[in-house]
């Protein structure tokens, strides 16, 4: 199985209601040619392994995203089949691009097919649902605007090829961390203009008429367009906890890049190039700039989740 990551091209963060658990969101998601595979073999018992740069922070124990598709894939079926599952990690580990989400994606196809559940689809998106707010998306794949928690999806049309430059760093930020801070910011009501200051303010509903522009540079293929479109809610509590992201922001902007977005929670920062050797040219200033403890360069859109090989 092959899964790839996302990028936001847009996020908007609605503010906390009273007794709410969840943001309400509006994302326009892209999936990127940034791969996790994912190989399932019949077993008796249910069991993962991960490879990549990134392995030593992933866990292998049942909080492992990929281990609890299995689980909720085999307690909607009603089925005691085992798997063994092996994860070879492309896409950032807690880095705003899905990672986890895509090897729970994979996982669900890939079981599905071992153990023959005949689930539709639409049963797939539901349970993908069930174990991430990203699932379903990296799940379709392509491009989609997700509302509610993210994991209500429109499909959204998008021309030709997008390439990216990801600035992508060793520690990673919590999600949960992130939005605690996005919280923060935005209940600095006392001292309104430092709220403000920091990208805080009063949180607004989002709309996805504010999307507008982006869906249409993406009905256009216009790279440009695009880059100007970009928008993270998310950035400036991002930035709170990692001051030094504003680094990999300055040093793609310097570069020329269309638009500069830490994509998702982050810390991946991601930069959107005129053209496929642009983004080698991004990537290299990230390099060299010493702003990255790896660079990753990616076409967008892709399709989602999706047997590769069978034997
Ligand atoms: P998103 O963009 O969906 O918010 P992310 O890309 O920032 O997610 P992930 O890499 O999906 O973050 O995972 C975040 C945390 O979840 C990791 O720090 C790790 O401890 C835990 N985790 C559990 N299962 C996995 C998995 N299969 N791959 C990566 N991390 C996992």
């Amino acid at each position: 199985m092959r899964a790839p990551g996302k990028v936001n091209l847009s996020l908007r963060v609605g503010p906390l209601g009273p007794g709410e658990q969840y943001h309400q969101l509006t994302t326009v998601f892209q999936a990127v040619s940034v791969y996790e595979e994912v190989v399932a073999r019949s077993s008796d018992e249910r069991t993962v392994t991960v490879s990549g740069p990134q392995a030593a922070l992933v866990p292998t124990d049942a909080t492992n995203l990929a281990l609890r598709a299995v689980e909720a894939l085999a307690a909607a079926t009603g089925t005691d089949e085992g798997v063994a599952l092996h994860v070879d990690k492309g896409v950032p580990v807690a880095g705003g691009m899905a990672g986890g989400s895509a090897d729970a994606a994979a996982t669900l196809l890939a079981c599905d097919a071992l153990w023959r559940t005949g689930l539709s689809r639409a049963e797939l998106l539901e349970l993908a649902a069930t174990l991430g707010s990203d699932v379903p998306f990296v799940l379709q794949g392509h491009t989609a605007m997700g509302q509610g928690r993210g994991e209500l999806l429109t499909p959204a049309l998008s021309r030709g090829e997008f390439h990216w430059a990801f600035a992508v760093r060793d520690t990673g930020l919590s999600t949960p961390a992130v939005y605690r801070e996005f919280d923060r910011l935005h209940a600095l009501a006392d001292d309104p203009r430092e709220a403000l200051r920091r990208g805080g303010g009063v949180a607004v509903p989002p709309d996805p008429d504010d999307d507008v522009r982006l869906m249409q540079a993406l009905r256009a293929g216009d790279p440009h367009a695009l880059g100007a479109a970009l928008h993270n809610d998310l950035q400036a509590a991002a930035l709170e906890l990692e001051p030094g992201l504003a680094e990999p922001l300055a040093v793609a902007q310097d570069a020329g890049a269309l638009g500069v977005v830490v994509s998702g929670s982050g810390p991946t920062v991601a930069a959107l190039a005129r053209n496929r050797q642009h983004a080698l040219v991004l990537a290299a200033a990230f390099t060299a700039s010493g702003v990255a403890d790896r660079v990753l360069t990616a076409t967008g859109p892709v399709p989602g989740a999706r047997i590769v090989a069978e034997d």
